[in-house]
């Protein structure tokens, strides 16, 4: 006699799943962040070039389970995709190139891995339809608002090459659903922070530099206003986009953390218990938006959606994390862009 027959787990195709947000969704999604946030029952598959910001160690943690596979590989790579993309019915696609100042200085590895790559992706799910394609993007799409909060339906009007890249790419998965009616569903979100942040991002680039003492860059008079959120709530959000989401639809995930980039830094000064005198102004970046703010109301009335880490908590979290992982994060520096270093990617 056999039992009734059971549907054979969710096997996810995870991108870039070697990078900051991507090793924290799947190292939640296999038991190894909160056990509560775990899905016992997915299969993930990562695939990821390693670039400069790809760190296999992130992904350490998961390396020993039966439901992991690494595969070492490029987005852009047709064959490798197709191949993928026919063997996993769910993909969740995170790879990118992620740093603006980086875009300021080569746009071209942005519009390779941010548009053909997702486009690469795209043709591979029209061949082999999948259930559910995830895109992961960025408030950053909408350009720079001073007051108020942008909508899903805001008009997309990006400034830095980086987000120009992103909007391309939105705009490709939202034509996938529209002429070819894939399950494709999109997620923005705010800026991100939390532990394995890679050492160039504002948060973890400060914590880091103030940990050792040493100065910390603060673009222009540091009335840049970001939202921050914190990369659990990140993932949190992106697993109800895809286990309850709408096919074709965009949804925000914010933090519901809005400051300035001096008060951050000011929050961070006390967190790590560094002298003031530490921070230095330099040069603004070229085109620097001054204010990002997303309305995240369909997420949270849609899929029950709501940020669980308040910043003063989570800072303090991360800075511990920061001060007791040295060996995580110090190989990474020599690869980090600093703004106002003698050039970028060079540290001072
Ligand atoms: P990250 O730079 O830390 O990681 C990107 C990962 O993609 C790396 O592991 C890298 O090796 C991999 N990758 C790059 N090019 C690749 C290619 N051609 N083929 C395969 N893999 C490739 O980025 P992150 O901060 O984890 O961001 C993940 C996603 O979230 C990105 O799509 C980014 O645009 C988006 N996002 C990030 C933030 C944030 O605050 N960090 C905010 C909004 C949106």
């Amino acid at each position: 006699m056999t039992g009734p027959a059971t549907a054979p787990p969710p096997r996810l195709l995870v991108t870039g799943g070697a990078g900051f947000i991507g090793s924290h969704y799947v190292r939640t999604l296999l038991g190894a962040e909160e056990p509560a946030a775990a899905d016992g029952g997915v299969h993930v598959t990562v695939l990821d070039k390693l670039t400069y910001a790809g760190v296999a160690a992130n992904l350490d943690a998961v390396r020993g389970s039966d439901r992991f596979e690494f595969v070492h590989g490029d987005i852009c790579d047709a064959d490798l995709v197709d191949a993928l993309v026919a063997e996993h019915d769910q993909i969740v696609h995170f790879a990118a190139e992620s740093h603006v100042d980086r875009s300021v200085d080569d746009a071209g590895t942005f519009v390779r891995t941010n548009v053909q790559g997702t486009q690469t992706l795209l043709d591979a799910a029209l061949r082999h339809r999948p259930r559910v394609f995830v895109h992961i993007s960025t408030d950053e799409v909408y350009g720079s608002i001073d007051a108020g909060s942008w909508t899903e339906d805001s008009p997309l009007a990006p400034n830095s090459p980086y987000a120009a890249s992103k909007a391309a790419a939105d705009l490709l998965v939202l034509a996938g659903h529209r002429t070819h009616g894939l399950d494709v569903r999109i997620t923005r979100c705010s800026n991100n922070y939390g532990h394995h942040h890679f050492p160039e991002k504002l948060i973890p680039l400060f914590i880091t530099r103030l940990l050792d003492g040493e100065e910390v860059p603060l673009y222009g008079d540091g009335l840049n206003v970001r939202d921050w959120l914190h990369v659990d709530d990140h993932v949190q959000g992106i697993e109800r986009v895809r286990t309850g989401g709408l096919a074709g639809s965009v949804y925000h995930i914010g933090g519901g953390e809005e400051l300035a980039n001096r008060d951050l830094t000011r929050l961070l000064l006390d967190a790590v218990g560094a002298d003031p005198a530490l921070v230095r102004r330099v040069e603004d970046r070229k085109g620097h938006d001054r204010r990002y703010s997303l309305d995240w109301r369909r997420i949270r009335e849609e899929l029950g959606y709501r940020p669980r880490r308040g910043l003063t908590e989570g800072l303090a979290a991360t800075v511990d994390w920061y001060r007791n992982n040295r060996s995580w994060w110090e190989p990474l520096r020599s690869r980090a862009a600093v703004p106002g270093a003698p050039a970028a990617g060079v540290r001072p």
